[in-house]
Protein backbone atom coordinates (compact mmCIF):
# COMPACT_ATOMS: atom_id res chain seq x y z
CA UNK A 1 0.00 0.00 0.00
CA UNK A 2 1.37 3.32 -1.19
CA UNK A 3 -0.43 6.88 0.00
CA UNK A 4 0.24 9.62 -3.16
CA UNK A 5 -0.71 13.38 -2.67
CA UNK A 6 -0.83 15.00 -5.62
CA UNK A 7 -1.51 19.12 -5.99
CA UNK A 8 -4.72 19.74 -8.39
CA UNK A 9 -4.38 22.29 -11.24
CA UNK A 10 -8.00 23.88 -10.22
CA UNK A 11 -9.87 24.00 -6.86
CA UNK A 12 -12.55 21.43 -7.09
CA UNK A 13 -15.11 20.62 -3.89
CA UNK A 14 -12.70 22.73 -2.14
CA UNK A 15 -9.54 21.07 -2.15
CA UNK A 16 -6.57 21.95 -3.79
CA UNK A 17 -4.66 18.56 -2.95
CA UNK A 18 -5.40 14.83 -4.40
CA UNK A 19 -4.72 12.75 -1.34
CA UNK A 20 -5.01 8.48 -1.51
CA UNK A 21 -4.18 5.26 -0.85
CA UNK A 22 -2.91 2.98 -3.75
CA UNK A 23 -2.62 -1.00 -3.70
CA UNK A 24 -1.49 -2.78 -5.50
CA UNK A 25 -2.50 -7.14 -5.23
CA UNK A 26 -2.56 -10.42 -7.94
CA UNK A 27 -4.44 -8.28 -10.15
CA UNK A 28 -3.06 -5.23 -10.36
CA UNK A 29 -3.29 -1.33 -8.54
CA UNK A 30 -6.77 -0.66 -7.17
CA UNK A 31 -7.26 3.45 -5.70
CA UNK A 32 -8.95 4.28 -2.04
CA UNK A 33 -9.20 8.10 -2.29
CA UNK A 34 -12.46 8.88 -0.51
CA UNK A 35 -13.13 12.49 0.12
CA UNK A 36 -11.91 14.09 3.56
CA UNK A 37 -15.73 14.47 4.29
CA UNK A 38 -17.01 10.38 3.86
CA UNK A 39 -16.28 8.53 7.50
CA UNK A 40 -15.49 5.09 7.46
CA UNK A 41 -18.98 3.52 6.69
CA UNK A 42 -19.13 5.21 2.74
CA UNK A 43 -14.96 4.70 2.88
CA UNK A 44 -15.65 0.93 3.15
CA UNK A 45 -17.56 1.06 -0.11
CA UNK A 46 -14.76 2.91 -1.29
CA UNK A 47 -12.06 0.85 -0.10
CA UNK A 48 -14.16 -2.53 -1.79
CA UNK A 49 -13.75 -0.66 -5.30
CA UNK A 50 -10.10 -0.74 -4.65
CA UNK A 51 -9.73 -4.43 -3.19
CA UNK A 52 -11.82 -5.69 -6.59
CA UNK A 53 -9.17 -3.51 -8.88
CA UNK A 54 -6.28 -4.94 -6.97
CA UNK A 55 -7.63 -8.74 -6.81
CA UNK A 56 -9.94 -9.62 -8.57
CA UNK A 57 -9.99 -7.55 -12.01
CA UNK A 58 -12.85 -6.52 -13.71
CA UNK A 59 -15.39 -7.77 -16.01
CA UNK A 60 -14.95 -7.99 -19.77
CA UNK A 61 -15.17 -4.98 -22.00
CA UNK A 62 -17.81 -4.86 -24.76
CA UNK A 63 -16.05 -1.98 -26.39
CA UNK A 64 -12.36 -0.81 -26.81
CA UNK A 65 -12.96 2.89 -26.52
CA UNK A 66 -14.95 5.12 -24.15
CA UNK A 67 -15.84 8.69 -25.61
CA UNK A 68 -15.91 10.99 -23.10
CA UNK A 69 -16.77 14.74 -22.45
CA UNK A 70 -14.62 17.90 -22.14
CA UNK A 71 -15.62 20.28 -18.80
CA UNK A 72 -15.57 23.38 -19.08
CA UNK A 73 -15.13 25.53 -15.76
CA UNK A 74 -17.41 28.87 -15.12
CA UNK A 75 -15.41 30.92 -17.46
CA UNK A 76 -15.41 33.36 -19.56
CA UNK A 77 -16.82 32.70 -23.40
CA UNK A 78 -13.36 33.17 -24.93
CA UNK A 79 -11.88 30.81 -22.20
CA UNK A 80 -14.07 28.15 -22.88
CA UNK A 81 -14.25 28.38 -26.75
CA UNK A 82 -10.53 27.65 -26.83
CA UNK A 83 -10.91 24.74 -24.06
CA UNK A 84 -13.47 23.11 -26.22
CA UNK A 85 -11.64 23.58 -29.09
CA UNK A 86 -7.83 21.99 -27.76
CA UNK A 87 -10.12 19.05 -26.35
CA UNK A 88 -10.69 17.31 -29.53
CA UNK A 89 -14.06 15.73 -27.96
CA UNK A 90 -17.11 15.90 -29.52
CA UNK A 91 -19.25 16.65 -26.13
CA UNK A 92 -18.78 19.27 -23.55
CA UNK A 93 -19.94 19.82 -20.27
CA UNK A 94 -20.34 23.40 -18.93
CA UNK A 95 -20.81 24.27 -15.41
CA UNK A 96 -23.42 26.88 -14.83
CA UNK A 97 -25.29 28.69 -11.66
CA UNK A 98 -21.93 29.49 -10.13
CA UNK A 99 -22.04 31.82 -6.87
CA UNK A 100 -21.37 35.44 -7.90
CA UNK A 101 -22.23 34.87 -11.44
CA UNK A 102 -25.55 35.47 -12.98
CA UNK A 103 -27.44 34.52 -15.85
CA UNK A 104 -26.35 36.32 -18.61
CA UNK A 105 -22.99 34.67 -17.96
CA UNK A 106 -24.33 31.18 -18.37
CA UNK A 107 -26.08 32.09 -21.37
CA UNK A 108 -22.73 33.37 -23.00
CA UNK A 109 -20.74 30.83 -22.09
CA UNK A 110 -22.92 27.67 -23.01
CA UNK A 111 -23.56 29.98 -26.55
CA UNK A 112 -19.45 30.33 -27.07
CA UNK A 113 -19.29 26.46 -26.28
CA UNK A 114 -22.22 25.40 -28.53
CA UNK A 115 -20.55 27.61 -31.50
CA UNK A 116 -16.69 25.73 -30.58
CA UNK A 117 -18.51 22.51 -30.94
CA UNK A 118 -20.69 23.07 -33.93
CA UNK A 119 -24.08 21.59 -34.31
CA UNK A 120 -23.10 18.24 -34.41
CA UNK A 121 -21.40 18.44 -31.15
CA UNK A 122 -23.24 17.05 -27.95
CA UNK A 123 -23.61 20.08 -24.93
CA UNK A 124 -24.69 19.17 -21.56
CA UNK A 125 -24.67 21.87 -18.19
CA UNK A 126 -24.32 20.91 -14.88
CA UNK A 127 -25.76 22.60 -12.32
CA UNK A 128 -24.12 20.68 -9.30
CA UNK A 129 -27.89 21.67 -7.46
CA UNK A 130 -27.58 25.36 -7.48
CA UNK A 131 -31.22 26.31 -9.07
CA UNK A 132 -35.06 26.00 -7.66
CA UNK A 133 -37.23 24.62 -9.51
CA UNK A 134 -38.47 27.79 -11.22
CA UNK A 135 -35.12 28.76 -12.01
CA UNK A 136 -34.12 25.64 -13.29
CA UNK A 137 -37.50 25.48 -15.70
CA UNK A 138 -36.83 29.08 -16.63
CA UNK A 139 -32.82 28.91 -17.06
CA UNK A 140 -33.19 25.10 -18.93
CA UNK A 141 -35.80 26.63 -21.33
CA UNK A 142 -33.65 29.48 -22.41
CA UNK A 143 -30.48 27.58 -22.62
CA UNK A 144 -31.80 24.73 -25.21
CA UNK A 145 -31.81 27.11 -28.13
CA UNK A 146 -27.96 25.74 -27.56
CA UNK A 147 -29.41 22.22 -28.02
CA UNK A 148 -28.89 20.59 -24.71
CA UNK A 149 -28.39 17.06 -24.74
CA UNK A 150 -29.27 16.94 -21.01
CA UNK A 151 -28.90 18.57 -17.40
CA UNK A 152 -27.03 17.55 -14.80
CA UNK A 153 -28.58 17.65 -10.96
CA UNK A 154 -30.38 21.30 -11.98
CA UNK A 155 -31.84 21.02 -8.36
CA UNK A 156 -30.35 19.28 -4.91
CA UNK A 157 -33.51 17.66 -3.60
CA UNK A 158 -35.42 14.45 -5.76
CA UNK A 159 -38.47 16.25 -5.14
CA UNK A 160 -37.62 19.28 -6.86
CA UNK A 161 -35.45 17.38 -9.88
CA UNK A 162 -39.19 15.36 -9.86
CA UNK A 163 -41.25 18.64 -10.62
CA UNK A 164 -38.42 19.81 -13.02
CA UNK A 165 -38.56 16.84 -14.82
CA UNK A 166 -42.20 17.65 -15.54
CA UNK A 167 -42.02 20.84 -16.66
CA UNK A 168 -38.95 20.80 -19.26
CA UNK A 169 -38.54 18.68 -22.32
CA UNK A 170 -34.63 18.21 -21.66
CA UNK A 171 -33.13 15.37 -19.96
CA UNK A 172 -32.61 15.39 -16.85
CA UNK A 173 -29.38 13.75 -15.10
CA UNK A 174 -28.75 12.62 -11.84
CA UNK A 175 -25.37 13.11 -10.19
CA UNK A 176 -25.14 14.45 -6.40
CA UNK A 177 -28.41 12.37 -5.61
CA UNK A 178 -26.88 9.31 -6.35
CA UNK A 179 -23.62 8.88 -3.77
CA UNK A 180 -24.86 5.46 -2.53
CA UNK A 181 -26.02 1.96 -4.46
CA UNK A 182 -29.48 2.48 -3.15
CA UNK A 183 -29.76 5.85 -4.59
CA UNK A 184 -30.60 5.48 -8.33
CA UNK A 185 -33.28 3.35 -6.94
CA UNK A 186 -34.36 6.22 -5.10
CA UNK A 187 -33.99 8.80 -8.26
CA UNK A 188 -36.41 6.05 -10.69
CA UNK A 189 -38.67 5.66 -8.21
CA UNK A 190 -39.10 9.64 -7.38
CA UNK A 191 -39.20 10.04 -11.51
CA UNK A 192 -36.62 12.18 -10.72
CA UNK A 193 -34.09 11.51 -13.95
CA UNK A 194 -33.74 10.60 -17.16
CA UNK A 195 -30.12 9.58 -17.17
CA UNK A 196 -27.93 8.39 -13.87
CA UNK A 197 -24.23 9.59 -13.49
CA UNK A 198 -22.50 6.68 -11.94
CA UNK A 199 -19.04 7.09 -10.11
CA UNK A 200 -17.14 3.19 -9.41
CA UNK A 201 -15.72 3.89 -5.82
CA UNK A 202 -18.82 5.15 -3.87
CA UNK A 203 -20.75 2.44 -5.15
CA UNK A 204 -18.34 -0.13 -4.36
CA UNK A 205 -16.52 -1.38 -7.73
CA UNK A 206 -17.20 -1.64 -11.17
CA UNK A 207 -19.53 -5.19 -10.60
CA UNK A 208 -21.32 -3.30 -7.93
CA UNK A 209 -21.79 -0.83 -10.44
CA UNK A 210 -22.91 -2.69 -13.43
CA UNK A 211 -25.70 -4.41 -11.28
CA UNK A 212 -26.80 -0.70 -9.51
CA UNK A 213 -26.89 0.62 -13.22
CA UNK A 214 -29.18 -2.90 -14.25
CA UNK A 215 -31.30 -2.55 -11.61
CA UNK A 216 -31.99 1.22 -12.15
CA UNK A 217 -32.32 0.66 -15.63
CA UNK A 218 -31.45 4.58 -16.61
CA UNK A 219 -28.83 5.30 -19.48
CA UNK A 220 -25.46 5.47 -17.18
CA UNK A 221 -23.28 8.23 -17.46
CA UNK A 222 -19.69 6.85 -15.87
CA UNK A 223 -18.09 9.46 -14.08
CA UNK A 224 -14.51 9.79 -12.60
CA UNK A 225 -14.00 11.13 -8.90
CA UNK A 226 -10.83 12.85 -9.82
CA UNK A 227 -8.17 9.99 -9.36
CA UNK A 228 -5.23 8.93 -10.56
CA UNK A 229 -4.68 6.77 -13.49
CA UNK A 230 -5.34 3.85 -11.12
CA UNK A 231 -8.52 4.71 -10.18
CA UNK A 232 -9.82 6.26 -13.77
CA UNK A 233 -9.00 2.64 -15.11
CA UNK A 234 -11.95 1.61 -13.01
CA UNK A 235 -14.15 3.74 -14.32
CA UNK A 236 -12.79 2.61 -17.66
CA UNK A 237 -13.50 -0.55 -17.17
CA UNK A 238 -17.07 -0.17 -16.01
CA UNK A 239 -17.94 2.30 -19.31
CA UNK A 240 -16.35 -0.70 -21.20
CA UNK A 241 -18.95 -3.59 -19.62
CA UNK A 242 -21.60 -1.88 -19.43
CA UNK A 243 -24.34 -3.76 -22.43
CA UNK A 244 -25.27 -0.14 -24.05
CA UNK A 245 -23.69 3.31 -23.38
CA UNK A 246 -25.24 6.00 -25.47
CA UNK A 247 -23.97 8.98 -23.76
CA UNK A 248 -20.14 10.42 -23.42
CA UNK A 249 -18.41 9.96 -20.20
CA UNK A 250 -16.98 12.45 -17.46
CA UNK A 251 -13.99 10.53 -16.96
CA UNK A 252 -11.45 13.03 -18.51
CA UNK A 253 -10.45 14.16 -15.05
CA UNK A 254 -6.71 13.75 -15.02
CA UNK A 255 -5.93 17.22 -16.31
CA UNK A 256 -7.56 18.81 -13.28
CA UNK A 257 -4.42 16.84 -11.14
CA UNK A 258 -0.72 18.48 -11.42
CA UNK A 259 0.60 14.75 -12.08
CA UNK A 260 0.25 11.07 -12.36
CA UNK A 261 1.54 7.45 -11.03
CA UNK A 262 1.62 5.68 -14.31
CA UNK A 263 3.75 6.13 -17.37
CA UNK A 264 0.65 5.93 -19.88
CA UNK A 265 -1.83 8.43 -18.13
CA UNK A 266 -5.59 7.46 -19.01
CA UNK A 267 -5.75 11.36 -20.90
CA UNK A 268 -8.47 11.34 -24.40
CA UNK A 269 -7.06 10.99 -28.03
CA UNK A 270 -9.66 12.05 -29.93
CA UNK A 271 -12.46 12.74 -27.87
CA UNK A 272 -12.02 8.97 -26.16
CA UNK A 273 -10.21 6.77 -23.24
CA UNK A 274 -9.00 3.79 -24.75
CA UNK A 275 -9.67 0.79 -22.82
CA UNK A 276 -6.50 -0.63 -20.93
CA UNK A 277 -4.88 -0.51 -17.66
CA UNK A 278 -2.44 1.81 -17.31
CA UNK A 279 1.17 0.78 -15.69
CA UNK A 280 1.99 2.43 -12.23
CA UNK A 281 5.87 3.95 -12.67
CA UNK A 282 7.64 3.48 -9.35
CA UNK A 283 9.87 7.08 -10.33
CA UNK A 284 6.14 8.86 -10.73
CA UNK A 285 4.48 7.15 -7.59
CA UNK A 286 7.73 8.04 -5.35
CA UNK A 287 7.73 11.69 -7.16
CA UNK A 288 4.15 12.02 -5.63
CA UNK A 289 4.45 10.08 -1.78
CA UNK A 290 2.65 11.85 0.79
CA UNK A 291 4.29 12.44 3.51
CA UNK A 292 4.71 10.35 6.78
CA UNK A 293 1.68 12.59 8.61
CA UNK A 294 -0.76 12.20 5.47
CA UNK A 295 0.54 8.28 5.12
CA UNK A 296 -0.22 7.74 8.87
CA UNK A 297 -3.89 9.35 8.12
CA UNK A 298 -4.53 7.59 5.47
CA UNK A 299 -3.50 3.81 7.13
CA UNK A 300 -6.08 4.92 10.03
CA UNK A 301 -8.88 5.60 7.22
CA UNK A 302 -7.71 2.47 5.35
CA UNK A 303 -7.66 0.47 9.01
CA UNK A 304 -11.35 2.01 9.89
CA UNK A 305 -13.10 1.12 5.82
CA UNK A 306 -10.94 -2.34 6.33
CA UNK A 307 -13.01 -3.41 9.41
CA UNK A 308 -16.79 -2.76 8.43
CA UNK A 309 -15.90 -4.56 5.55
CA UNK A 310 -14.27 -7.55 6.18
CA UNK A 311 -12.40 -10.15 4.28
CA UNK A 312 -8.75 -10.73 3.58
CA UNK A 313 -6.84 -7.11 5.07
CA UNK A 314 -5.83 -4.86 1.89
CA UNK A 315 -3.09 -3.16 4.55
CA UNK A 316 0.10 -5.49 4.27
CA UNK A 317 -0.81 -7.85 1.32
CA UNK A 318 1.60 -6.00 -0.51
CA UNK A 319 3.94 -3.32 -0.06
MG1 LIG B 1 -21.95 16.81 -11.76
Amino acid sequence: MRVYAIPMRTRFRGITRREGVLVRGPAGWGEFSPFAEYGPAECARWLAAAREAAFEGWPAPVRDRIPVNVTVPAVEPERARQIVAASGCRTAKVKVAEPGQDELDDLARVEAVRDALGPSGRLRVDVNGAWDVDTAARMIRRLDRFDLEYVEQPCATLEEMARVRRLVDVPVAADESIRRAEDPLKVRAAEAADVAVLKVQPLGGVRAALRVAEACGLPVVVSSAVETSVGLAAGVALAAALPELRYACGLATLSLLHGDVVDDPLTPVGGALPVRRPRVDPAALARHEADAATAERWRTRTAEAQSLLGGAPVIGVVR
